[in-house]
């Protein structure tokens, strides 16, 4: 099944237009200017119609099709939890900037669905069991006002590296694409305020974050919901001066006004180092799981990682595992593998600390070349033992946190 985006001269779909007798409209102005309207008849707490109307363009008549079409004949408590990713789903090469009106379509079909709640709640229910009726309110968020954008997160992960330009980025990027790709739902946090390179690596760099009431839509790519401040940010290249309180503020704020709804998996790139931005992630991001720590090979940076497993051990944060990226680089002509960055040093290290070693990245110039053009490495080189090493070290990371929980 699929809606198609209409232009001018299309005839309006069936679901265009008010609904009479309905139980439940909602009316709502969009931060593009668009207006939708939503109204929808509930019968035995399942939706038997679902109508609306739209000034907008072709797109979000597309979009509000499509929700109509999503809600039509679902449990209304199944339709009240429908997520733009569903509404797009349905409409195959939607224009990225349109992809707004499948938000605006789903937070209004949300809004009728309360009004309906709100007038159809029983009376002798409420004055009965007035606990009952205000307890489901609480219950059910609303999509513009999540109190904790983290409340549906399974598992949080953080990536920590003693020092930049270790592979951090690229590592953090390399466990939710292989995360996603064993069908897992993921999020990407990039907290690295100064040098956010998650928009990079996704080549989407041009890409704004919608805001939506207090809440902050994520922009999604290969199927990982992804928040940065290079999405917040007017320019990619605008340079982010800010000060101490000011840059906790902003990572509390993508950590929890963020709409990162159902995920299995968090997985934030930590700004480098042990300084005040790492320890506000985890102070923030409220029980994470765990830290990958990554390192390249040679003996002067596993002395950074030393730091970082005290850091861990200070804030007591469970330590995952040490990744050693960059680990020797194979002639793909003789096959001879060269150790131009040292070797073994966070294989050593977390043998000394008694810590899981979750393996070695290979040095590729395909990653760099993949990072560089925003192309996913992990779909394009699959089979290249990079990619391998990804995915074992996700499995080493997956089966942990089944043991621990
Ligand atoms: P960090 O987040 O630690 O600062 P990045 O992930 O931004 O580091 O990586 C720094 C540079 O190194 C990037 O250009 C990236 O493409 C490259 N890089 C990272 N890991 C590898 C690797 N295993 N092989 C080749 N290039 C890599």
């Amino acid at each position: 099944m699929s809606v198609a985006a209409l232009d001018e001269n299309t005839a309006l779909p069936g679901v265009f237009g008010p609904l009479k007798g309905a139980g439940g409209n909602a009316r709502i102005t969009g931060p593009c200017g668009d207006t939708m309207e939503f109204w929808v008849k509930i019968q035995e707490e399942r939706i038997t119609r679902c109508t609306f109307t739209t000034d907008g363009c072709g797109d979000s008549v597309a979009c509000g099709t499509a929700a109509c079409t999503l809600a039509a004949g679902a449990p209304e408590s199944v339709a009240f939890t429908l997520e733009p990713a569903d509404v797009l789903a349905l409409i195959p090469g939607l224009a990225d900037e349109s992809k707004h009106c499948a938000l605006l379509a789903i937070t209004t079909l949300r809004a009728t669905i309360s009004d309906y709640r709100k007038k159809h709640c029983p009376p002798e229910a409420c004055s009965s069991c007035e606990k009952e009726c205000s307890s489901r309110k609480e219950t059910v968020p609303p999509v513009q006002a999540e109190p904790n954008g983290l409340s549906g997160v399974k598992h949080k992960i953080v990536v920590l590296s003693g020092k930049g330009g270790v592979g951090k980025s690229t590592v953090a990027a390399g466990l939710a694409l292989s995360l996603s790709g064993k069908g897992f739902k993921v999020g990407l946090l990039d907290a690295d305020l100064h040098g956010p390179s998650i928009p990079t690596l996704f080549n989407l760099s041009a890409v704004h974050a919608e805001l939506f009431g207090d809440t902050i839509e994520p922009v999604r790519a290969d199927g990982i919901k992804l928040m940065s401040t290079g999405f917040l940010l007017e320019h990619p290249d605008q340079a982010v001066i800010m000060r101490g309180p000011m840059k906790i503020k902003i990572i509390e704020q993508m950590l929890k006004e963020v709409n990162w709804g159902e995920l299995d998996y968090l997985i934030t790139d930590c700004p480098p180092g042990t300084g005040d931005e790492p320890l506000s992630v985890c102070q923030l991001i409220g029980s994470p799981d765990g830290a990958v720590i990554v390192t390249t090979p040679q003996e002067i940076a596993a002395a950074d990682v030393r730091k970082s497993v005290q850091f861990c051990r200070k804030v007591n944060l469970p330590i995952l595992g040490i990744l050693e990226n960059m680990s020797g680089y194979t002639c793909p002509k003789c096959g001879e593998t060269v150790h131009l960055f040292g070797k073994d040093g966070g294989y050593k290290t977390a043998e000394k600390y008694n810590i899981a070693f979750l393996g070695r990245i290979p040095l590729d110039p395909d990653i760099g070349l993949c990072g560089d053009a925003g192309h996913s490495f992990m779909q394009k080189h699959s089979s290249s033992t990079a990619a391998q090493a990804f995915e074992k070290a996700v499995d080493l990371i997956t089966s942990a946190l089944k043991r621990n929980s």
